[in-house]
């Protein structure tokens, strides 16, 4: 992508504030994926809850680590005008899945590759 485009300036913007939401979501997610203190005087049934529950914050905490990462990738890239390119076959990725997920790192048939 071009810098000093308005489709540069959009997506610069799109990753920006999704950078500032998902690191909201791991400030907001800090406390409940704590581990669960065994000792804590509750049944045996709401701590197989409350181990899931930990185990679930957990999860998606490491979705929002990962994604961020992707996200600063992809600032960087952009700086260096290489954003919008796969990282693995160096082909444009489509606007259309740009605009979905901004922070994807490759084309849709690198990715797919990948999943397999
Ligand atoms: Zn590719």
């Amino acid at each position: 992508m071009e810098p000093g485009t308005d489709a540069e300036k959009c997506f610069r913007e799109k990753l920006h504030s999704l950078k500032r939401e998902l690191e909201q979501l791991l400030t907001d997610s800090a406390a409940s994926s704590r581990p669960v203190d065994l000792n804590l005087s509750i049944g045996r049934l709401s701590r197989v809850d409350a181990l899931q529950q930990q185990a679930m914050a957990k999860a998606n905490r490491e979705g929002h680590q990962r994604r961020l990462v992707l996200v600063d990738a992809a600032l960087m890239a952009l700086k260096r005008g290489r954003y919008g390119l796969c990282r693995s076959c160096e082909e444009p990725i489509t606007v259309k899945r740009l605009e979905a997920r901004p922070e994807t790192p490759f084309c849709l048939d690198c990715q797919a590759q990948r999943e397999k």
